[in-house]
């Protein structure tokens, strides 16, 4: 496979297309040298870009990943990696989004990634309690300091994205340049609908998350939830309630759905997973598609996803459509 490199909106930046997370799995779920063998897997195949988060196993998915970019001794610059700012731990001000919870946060999770710098830093969630001057101020002078290149967003409206930009503009600092949102076929008003003006007025990028739906659109949960996966994580508050949801009649109807999709599939000789991968690939205003990967062999299967955008003709995504019915009113 040859790996397609996008610019991060409108910088200069290139990220692979596709890229890895470390959400649940990383620092969790598995031991550090699965973590390791699937980063070198990425790696291998072109993916340029990792993203963790302070808050992913407590921090310890930022450990892992750090480990396994150290060990392979792979080039700063061949990679990109982004980290998340919300939730850093218990205290009143381990979490939010004021200037010291930005500058303490940013250093200890450079300290767990054993880096100098990350690429990018996002601001994990809005957080209404904190002027917005006092976050975009944090967020330049992180920068300004050369402990991140870029900052961005992850799951705020559009209106928090156009505050942001205007305090930016007004005190002439850096604005946010991407976003963090969910997109994936069971979720897409937000990337398809309400940022349309991000990407047109402010050049902004979106990197989105969840492709796959937690492994939903992979087909795997059609028939029960497969002991060795996400959903079947017993001590997991977000897993169980997914798991839990798989029952419910919205639930149901998701899985028939997963099913026809898994028809389109197999007439275009390629997975389910490969097919919502490529679907989200073909929209022009994200950046990058972040997955996840428990193992080495589900991102060889993804990354063949790219050899599928091809395959998408304008019939195809018609009865994609057909199946999904959930298509945003613009
Ligand atoms: P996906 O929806 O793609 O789910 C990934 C999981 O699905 C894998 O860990 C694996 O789980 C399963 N899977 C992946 N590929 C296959 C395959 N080919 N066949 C069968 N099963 C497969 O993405 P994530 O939910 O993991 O999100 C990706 C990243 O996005 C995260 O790591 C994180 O970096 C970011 N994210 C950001 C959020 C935010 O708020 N900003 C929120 C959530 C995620 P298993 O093997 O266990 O079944």
């Amino acid at each position: 496979t040859s790996m397609e490199y996008r610019y991060l909106g409108k910088s200069g930046l290139m990220v692979s297309c596709l890229s890895l997370g470390g959400w649940v799995t990383y620092g969790g779920q598995v031991s550090p040298e699965v973590a390791q063998m699937c980063m070198k897997t990425a790696f291998d195949n072109g993916i340029n870009f990792f993203d963790t988060a302070e808050v992913y196993s407590g921090g310890q998915c930022e450990i892992d990943m750090g480990v396994a970019i150290r060990k392979f001794g792979w080039k700063r610059s061949d990679l990109v990696i982004s980290t998340k700012l919300f939730w850093g731990g218990k205290g009143p001000n381990d979490r939010g989004l004021s200037r010291k919870h930005i500058v303490e946060g940013t250093d200890a999770s450079l300290k767990r990634l054993q880096l100098d710098y990350v690429d990018l830093l996002y601001a994990h969630r809005p957080d209404p309690d904190t002027p917005m001057e006092e976050i975009v101020r944090a967020f330049n002078f992180v920068i300004e300091q050369g402990k991140a290149f870029y900052w961005g967003t992850s799951e705020w409206s559009g209106q928090q994205i156009c505050e942001a930009h205007a305090v930016a503009q007004r005190l002439n600092l850096i604005a946010p340049l991407m976003e963090q949102p969910q997109y994936n076929m069971f979720h897409r008003d937000r990337v398809e609908k309400e940022y349309l003006p991000l990407y047109k007025t402010f050049g902004m990028g979106a990197t989105t998350w969840s492709p796959l739906a937690s492994g939903l659109l992979s087909g795997k949960y059609n028939d029960g939830v497969p002991p060795d996966s996400r959903l079947a994580i017993e001590d997991n508050a977000v897993m169980k309630r997914l798991r839990e949801s798989l029952e419910s009649e919205d639930g149901r109807v998701k899985i028939q759905k997963v099913a026809q999709l898994g028809h389109i599939a197999q007439q275009l000789g390629c997975t389910t997973a490969q097919l919502c991968l490529a679907w989200c690939l073909k929209n022009p205003n994200l950046s990058s598609v972040i997955t996840g990967a428990s193992r080495p062999s589900q991102i060889e299967e993804n990354v063949k996803a790219l050899q599928v955008v091809p395959l998408l003709t304008e019939e195809v995504m018609e009865a994609i459509e057909g199946v999904l019915q959930n298509r945003p009113v613009l």
